[in-house]
């Protein structure tokens, strides 16, 4: 397995594969794998020859009041994970390999960004849709997968991907969950024990709230988000949103509505997780 820390060196990689006739899939990750992430790269290798994980904790989606220092990192176990799960290279520059100090281009996507996490992180998602198009010149991918965990971000990647005109197929893969149903997440790291126990009220309540709104109908929503809501307080829980939406527009469901989105995002302790569920109207 490659390990590339310049642009350079990654972008010769991507032209000798183009040259080479083989299908390149793109895995963009901060690092710090846990199966979540493996499971990309597994669903990666299905669909390409060769696999190229991206770790890279990115400065830009970080607003300067979160954890952009103390974002947990070990690249050899990272390092270790990729070469057994059968990745034929990593990408992992230094910040100042990526961002020149005088970058002045970026990228927005401007309608689902201001929904869900983008109401409290409002640079996050130009943030990601910046450093996911210069990965993507960068892999120079024909495939790239990401994960339902983060759902409005896979959204967003799709209608960035279809609004520019970028030759890459996006695959979302699954939500992977821990044995208790807690959604794996790099973050997990910082929970103590007891909030790890708290933290199980996530997907607990989004569960239960999925059958109230498939038995219900939707016109219960906001009173089972609000039931939601205060399941999470209950458990220590500070909660930023509760929302189900149309999962392709990010919008109030309405009769038309195929799929609903319920998404969650809350803090135990300083440790801010989020969660979702899609749930099928048809
Ligand atoms: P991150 O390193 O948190 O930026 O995540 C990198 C990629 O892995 C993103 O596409 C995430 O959606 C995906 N991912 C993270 N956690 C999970 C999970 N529990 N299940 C599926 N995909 C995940």
């Amino acid at each position: 397995m490659e390990i590339f820390r310049t642009v350079q060196d990654m972008q010769n990689f991507a032209t000798a594969a183009i040259r080479a006739g083989k299908k390149v899939a793109l895995v963009p990750t901060m690092g710090f794998l846990h199966e979540g992430h493996l499971s990309l790269i597994d669903i990666a290798r299905e669909h390409a020859d060769l696999v190229v994980v991206s770790i890279f904790v990115n400065p830009t989606q970080f607003a300067p009041n979160e954890d952009l220092d103390k974002y947990p990192r070990d690249f050899q176990r990272d390092k270790d994970l990729c070469e057994l799960r059968g990745a034929a290279a990593i990408f992992a520059p230094e910040a100042s390999e990526m961002y020149a100090e005088n970058q002045t281009t970026w990228v927005y996507e401007e309608k689902l960004s201001t929904k869900l996490c983008g109401k409290s992180r409002p640079i996050h998602f130009r943030g990601v849709c910046t450093v996911v198009s210069k990965l993507f010149n960068i892999v120079r991918p024909d495939v790239a997968v990401f994960g339902q965990k983060d759902a409005q971000q896979a959204l967003i990647i799709r209608r960035m991907v279809r609004d520019l005109n970028f030759p890459i197929e996006i695959i979302v893969a699954p939500l992977v969950r821990d044995k208790n149903n807690l959604a794996l997440s790099s973050r997990n790291k910082y929970l103590d024990e007891n909030q790890q126990k708290d933290a199980l009220v996530l997907s607990r309540s989004i569960f239960a709230a999925k059958e109230a709104i498939l038995s219900v109908g939707i016109g219960e929503i906001p009173s089972i988000c609000e039931v939601v809501k205060t399941e999470i307080a209950k458990f220590h829980g500070i909660v930023d949103y509760v929302e189900c939406l149309d999962s392709e527009t990010l919008e109030e469901p309405t009769e038309a509505t195929k799929e609903l989105l319920l998404a969650v995002a809350a803090k135990f302790g300083t440790t801010r997780l989020i969660d979702n569920i899609l749930i099928n109207l048809e």
